[in-house]
């Protein structure tokens, strides 16, 4: 069987499925500025054994890691059961999943249970009235909850993701580095990634180096923690002294880690997309509604390995503008 190799020699052992592109929240950073996200009919969205029919042909092929995005994950009905379906597959290693927590309080045992490995909460602030101007949603507690939970029934680590902005959230970079002296999270913050104001983005933006700068400026040297597990992973990982949790940066624009890219990404509509920021696809929902069988899935999966880009090309000071189109629909 042919194995995820792409035309740049990287191995491709990973897929993001963005399982629905509905979302509980609006974070204005993820959602246009037109506020609106289009959602497709529930018959375009792929179904839950359509994905699994993608994931198990993929395993054959050198897969070994699945997270489970969206949209919102845990609005789609079934997705603990589909979870269980995916812990089953041959090869099938390591099941994450990227999730906002307002539903979490309610699930998380339940996805331990199904064989969820890792979590990853999205989390910008400590403060409920900005959370709602952020998310749109009157729900900090809640999710609060949802993270301790999750550390109850005993997901380890417990990731939380951060997208700072300056003049939003960049007051509280330096209490959620503090937060892992006493909790044993990594904390990530993720460089903010421009959806479709270029310019206000550019103007929000804040690089890993300037975070950095912040954190050790107040609380000491973050020192470096190297992942010898999983050397493709995004986040590089710091641990302020004596702290319980790691301070992790995924620094997307001003240091892209392209050349150990090792993903994929299913969109909820059943394309595939190259690359985060790419353009392109490759469908795989009309062939597996025409009955295409498991050589074809193979045959499109090498497809996506044939055309996926060297790199994204992002670049703050460039005139070149790319979006992040449909976050939603692929999941971040
Ligand atoms: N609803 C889930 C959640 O909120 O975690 C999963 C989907 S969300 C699109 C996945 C991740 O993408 C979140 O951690 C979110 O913070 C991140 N994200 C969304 N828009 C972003 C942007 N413009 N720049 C950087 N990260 C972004």
């Amino acid at each position: 069987m042919a194995q995820l190799v792409d035309a740049f020699n990287r191995k491709i052992t990973y897929i993001r499925i963005s399982v629905t592109d509905r979302c509980n929240l609006r974070c204005v950073y993820c959602v246009p500025s037109c506020g609106t996200i289009s959602t497709l009919p529930s018959n375009e969205l792929l179904q839950f054994d359509e994905m699994l029919r993608i994931v198990k042909v993929a395993a054959k092929m050198g897969l070994n890691k699945v997270r489970i995005t969206g949209g919102e994950p845990l609005v789609r009905r079934g997705v603990v059961e589909f979870i269980a379906a995916v812990n089953k597959i041959d090869g099938i290693k390591d099941i994450a999943m990227t999730t906002n927590g307002v539903l979490l309080k309610n699930y998380a045992q339940a996805l331990k249970k199904a064989g969820l490995r890792r979590i990853n909460i999205s989390l910008d602030t400590f403060d409920p009235k900005k959370f709602q101007e952020i998310t749109k949603g009157d729900c900090f507690d809640r999710v609060w909850e949802g993270i301790l939970e999750a550390e109850r029934v005993g997901f380890d680590p417990i990731k939380l993701n951060v997208v700072p902005s300056k003049g939003s959230n960049d007051n509280e970079i330096v209490d959620f580095a503090k937060l892992t002296l006493t909790k044993p999270f990594q904390v990530r913050f993720i460089e903010f990634m421009p959806v479709d104001d270029w310019e206000s983005w550019k103007k929000s933006f804040i690089s890993k180096a300037e975070m950095m700068e912040k954190i050790e400026t107040a609380l000491g040297k973050l020192e470096p923690v190297i992942n010898e597990k999983d050397k493709s992973a995004p986040a590089k990982n710091y641990r302020l002294h004596g702290a319980k949790g790691l301070v992790g940066f995924i620094s997307a624009i001003s240091e892209h880690f392209c050349d150990t890219c090792n993903r994929i990404r299913l969109g909820a509509d059943g394309r595939i997309k190259h690359c985060l920021f790419s353009e392109s696809y490759i469908d795989f929902r009309e062939p597996l509604r025409n009955g295409c069988d498991d050589a074809e899935v193979e045959r499109l999966l090498c497809s996506v390995m044939e055309t996926k880009p060297e790199a994204h090309n992002i670049d703050i000071n460039a005139e070149s503008r790319k979006y992040l189109h449909s976050m939603t629909q692929i999941g971040g």
